[in-house]
C-alpha cells in the first residue's frame, strides 16, 4: 500500500463548482462515505493538480482545533511552504487562541487571525472540517472560494467542497494529508511528521480506538522512522495540565451521573465557566474530561457537556460502538464519528439532557 492508503480504499469524488453545496446540505452523490460514488482516484490526481497550479493556498482547519485539525493544517502548510507556495492557515474562532496542549507543534508562524484571512482565496483547503459550521467566521471565506478541496475522515461530512477528499476508513485527517504530500512528491521533514503524528495519535485514542487500522499502524512506523521524539510529544500532550485541571476535574466528577437505563448505560457530567474561573482554567483544558468519563465499565455512553467562554454549551459525546453517537449528534445540529461526536447547545444542561435522552 502506498502511504496513507487505507484497507478500505479511498473515499475521494470530485464534484464540479456547480454540484458543490456551500451550505452545507448533502451534495448529490458526491459525500465519502454516504454511499457516494466509488473511490476515485483522479480526485487525488485533481486535487494535486490544483495545488501545484496555485501561487496562493488558504488552509482551513475546525474551530476549537484538536490535535488532528491543527496537525494535519500545519503539515500540510509547511509542506506546501517548503514548496514555494504563499500559505495562510487559520481557524474561525471568535476568540482565536492556539490551545495550550498544542502550542508545541512546529510551524505556528503559518497562522493568522481569521480577520486577516483572504476573503475569496483561489484555493482554499480544509482539514478535519466536518462541516461548513465548523468554520466558524471562516465559513465565508470558503463560499467565495473559486476552488474548495475538503480533507477529511468524518463520515457525517456532506462533502461541501468543489473537490472532496472523504476518507472516512482514515484513522485522522492526518493520515490524508500523508497521502496527499506523497501524491505531491514533496518530502516529510521531522516538523512536517511531528504534526502528522500528533494527529494520528490524538484521533486515534493513542492507538487503542477501532480506527487503529494496520495502516494507521504503518503511517505511525514511517513517522517514527523519521526521528520523532515520541515520548516527549506525549509528555507535551497529556503530562502537562495545570494544578487547576485537577480542581475542575474534581468538581466534574462530583456531580458525575450514571443511568443504567439509558442507551445501554449512559454516563454523563457537565463543566461550568464558573468551575473553571476561580483556576483561571481556559475551556480548552477541559477537553479531556471526556476520556476519564468514558472509562466507566456500566456505560455504552458517555457523555460531558462543556460550558465555553460565550455561554454555549459544546457537547462531547463517546459510545463503545452499540451506539451510533453522530447519528445522535448530527440529529442535535452536530457530527463527528460514530464512537465520538459532538454538538453545540444553548439550552440549560437539563434541556439538552432530555433531548440527548430521546435520541438515545
Ligand atoms: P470532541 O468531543 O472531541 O470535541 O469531538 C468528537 C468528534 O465529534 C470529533 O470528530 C469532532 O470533530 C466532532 N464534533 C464535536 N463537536 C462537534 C460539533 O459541534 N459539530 C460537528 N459537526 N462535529 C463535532
Ligand atoms: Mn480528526
Amino acid at each position: 500500500m502506498t502511504p496513507g492508503e487505507t484497507a478500505a480504499g479511498d473515499v475521494a469524488t470530485g464534484v464540479t463548482r456547480a454540484e458543490a453545496v456551500r451550505g452545507g446540505a448533502a451534495a448529490g452523490g458526491s459525500g465519502g462515505g454516504r454511499g457516494g460514488p466509488v473511490p476515485d482516484a483522479a480526485a487525488w490526481d485533481r486535487a494535486a493538480e490544483l495545488i501545484s497550479a496555485a501561487g496562493e493556498v488558504a488552509l482551513a482547519c475546525h474551530v476549537s482545533p484538536d490535535g488532528d485539525a491543527l496537525g494535519s493544517m500545519l503539515a500540510a502548510g509547511a509542506a506546501l511552504r517548503a514548496a514555494g507556495k504563499r500559505v495562510t492557515a487559520s481557524f474561525g474562532d471568535r476568540r482565536f487562541a492556539v490551545p495550550r496542549l498544542l502550542r508545541f507543534l512546529p510551524g505556528q508562524d503559518l497562522l493568522v487571525e481569521p480577520d486577516r484571512y483572504p476573503e475569496a482565496p483561489e484555493l482554499m483547503v480544509t482539514f478535519d472540517v466536518s462541516t461548513v459550521d465548523r468554520l466558524g467566521t471562516l465559513a465565508e471565506s470558503a463560499g467565495r472560494a473559486a476552488e474548495l478541496i475538503v480533507v477529511d475522515h468524518h463520515p457525517s461530512n456532506p462533502g461541501f467542497g468543489t473537490l472532496n477528499l472523504i476518507d472516512p476508513a482514515a484513522a485522522s485527517t492526518t493520515a490524508l494529508v500523508e497521502r496527499l504530500l506523497h501524491r505531491l512528491g514533496l518530502p516529510i521533514d521531522e516538523a512536517i511528521a511531528t504534526c502528522l503524528y500528533v494527529g494520528l495519535v490524538t484521533d486515534t485514542g493513542s492507538f487503542r480506538h477501532s480506527s487503529t487500522t494496520p495502516a494507521a499502524h504503518d503511517m505511525a512506523a514511517r513517522l517514527v522512522a523519521a526521528g520523532l521524539d515520541t515520548e516527549e510529544i506525549a509528555r507535551r500532550l497529556w503530562d502537562g495540565s495545570p494544578f487547576g485541571y485537577l480542581k475542575v476535574l474534581g468538581a466534574a466528577l462530583g456531580r458525575v451521573r450514571l443511568e443504567p437505563e439509558v442507551g445501554g448505560g449512559l454516563v454523563w457530567t457537565f463543566v461550568t465557566r464558573a468551575d473553571r474561573a476561580p483556576y483561571g482554567l481556559p475551556y480548552d483544558e477541559v477537553e479531556g474530561i471526556i476520556d476519564v468519563v468514558r472509562r466507566t465499565g456500566e456505560a455504552e455512553v458517555a457523555v460531558v457537556l462543556k460550558e465555553d467562554d460565550d455561554g454555549a454549551w459544546q457537547v462531547s459525546t463517546r459510545s463503545r460502538g452499540g451506539v451510533d453517537v453522530a447519528r445522535v449528534c448530527s440529529a442535535l445540529g452536530g457530527g463527528g464519528h460514530a464512537r465520538a461526536a459532538g454538538f453545540t447547545s444553548r439550552l440549560p444542561v437539563a434541556e439538552t439532557m432530555a433531548g440527548l435522552r430521546a435520541l438515545l
